[in-house]
């Protein structure tokens, strides 16, 4: 499916550049336009593939290009001041020839986590194409403001947003691994997992299994209706010239049985390994399936089982399926996206700490202005000079 993708803030501009990257890579055409909003000039200049007419800088006049800290609400209100800025980039956007928006944010900052559910509401008040969400949830060990920020955020985000597809941070972390080098291996984690899913609703028809190829609507169907998403991969490299071998001399029956059996299990690796957010795969309201791969080690039966598989897994009647065939990669794979979820402890464990947060800075703030008045008070026996 074709989006225009919008990063916000440091974590949401990276994830886009490398997007960009993937896009290309895979040559999946899933990426129409992509745009930078950041309050920092160093994080836009930082950004390698986002074409620099499309790097928007917001809240100048306030924070003078060095960013918002952590403070979101301060990034909710300097995108409210500056949405003009933003709505200039997009109308550049060919917004007749996207499925999609798809704004991209770390939830525990301060400008995406504050600017990104604000330009979802005006995205949403101006066009009918759905606007989605994709947010990034802190590593635990980042701290009572960060949780605080993200919970705020997120409670915010999914109420503005067609669908709030979530990732993790914690989750996908590596001890001994530097914070730069663990997001850059994160952030490939995360565009594999969503560009391989966009990417499958981009195939051109005309391809010999076009018929059970995944088909943008069923991406947005599945995403219809709100609420939270995750989604699962699992992959295993093949051997590509063994496939061509046995189409060509036509003795499918190993590719047959292998194909389907290997998809079957995939799809379960990919559902109960790890997801972008964990949670219990029984409260998911709809799902669909994506086979990925080399054409010739696909089939229609390996799709279906995973499928119905998943139908049982979750309890739900509403799990689409289909291939997203790819000549260049020498890999199989499932992309099981998990729609409408509801059971996830992650997120309530982020609000509690959240709210537990939120008491302790009111608590600590209301001390520290009794306790400086207590410190300055001389009885009315020192003047000030003025
Ligand atoms: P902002 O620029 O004020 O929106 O804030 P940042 O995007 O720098 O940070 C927000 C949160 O995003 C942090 O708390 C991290 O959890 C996360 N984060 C920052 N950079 C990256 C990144 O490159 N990749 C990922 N996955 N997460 C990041």
């Amino acid at each position: 499916m074709k989006l225009a993708l919008i990063g916000f803030g440091q974590a949401g501009g990276k994830v886009v550049d490398e997007f960009l990257a993937f896009d290309s890579r895979i040559d999946g055409g899933f990426v129409e336009s992509a745009i930078a909003v950041n309050s920092a000039t160093a994080d836009l200049q930082g950004l390698e593939h986002v074409p620099q007419q499309d790097r928007v800088l917001i809240g100048q006049a306030r924070v003078k290009g060095h960013g918002v800290g952590a403070d979101n609400e301060l990034g909710a209100h300097v995108t409210e001041e500056d949405i003009d800025e933003i709505q200039g980039a997009i109308d550049r956007v060919p917004v007749h020839e996207i499925d999609a928006f798809l704004i991209v944010a770390g939830m525990g900052g301060g400008t995406g986590s504050g600017g990104a559910p604000v330009l979802a509401k005006h995205l949403k008040r101006i066009y009918t194409e759905p606007v989605y969400g994709l947010g990034v949830l802190p590593g635990t060990d980042e701290g009572g403001i960060y949780t605080l920020n993200a919970a705020r955020s997120f409670q915010t985000f999914v109420r503005e947003v067609d669908n709030l597809l979530v990732f993790d941070n914690d989750v996908w972390r590596s001890t001994g691994e530097s914070v730069e080098g663990g997001y850059d291996r994160i952030n490939r984690e995360i565009v594999e997992r969503f560009g391989l899913l966009f990417a499958a609703g981009e195939v051109g028809h005309g391809d010999h299994v076009a018929e059970s190829v995944v088909d943008s609507s069923e991406i947005i169907n599945t995403l219809s209706g709100g609420g939270i998403s995750t989604v699962g991969y699992a992959s295993e490299t093949v051997d590509s010239s063994s496939g061509l071998l046995s189409s060509f001399t036509g003795d499918d029956s190993f590719d047959e049985g292998e194909a389907t059996n290997r998809m079957t299990s995939l799809v379960r690796k990919a559902t109960l390994g790890r997801l972008t957010l964990p949670c219990d795969v029984s409260s998911a309201e709809r799902g669909l399936v994506v086979a990925t791969g080399p054409p010739e080690h696909l089939n229609r039966k390996g799709v279906e089982r995973g499928r119905q598989w998943l139908e049982d897994e979750t309890g739900s009647m509403e799990i689409r399926g289909g291939d997203y065939p790819t000549t260049d990669r020498e890999e199989v794979g499932a992309i099981v996206l998990l729609s409408g979820v509801t059971d996830v402890p992650r997120i309530q464990q982020l609000q509690e700490v959240a709210i537990e947060a939120q008491d302790r800075t009111e608590t600590v703030r209301a001390n520290a202005q009794d306790e400086f008045a207590t410190l300055m008070d001389t009885g009315g026996e020192l003047d000030a000079l003025f």
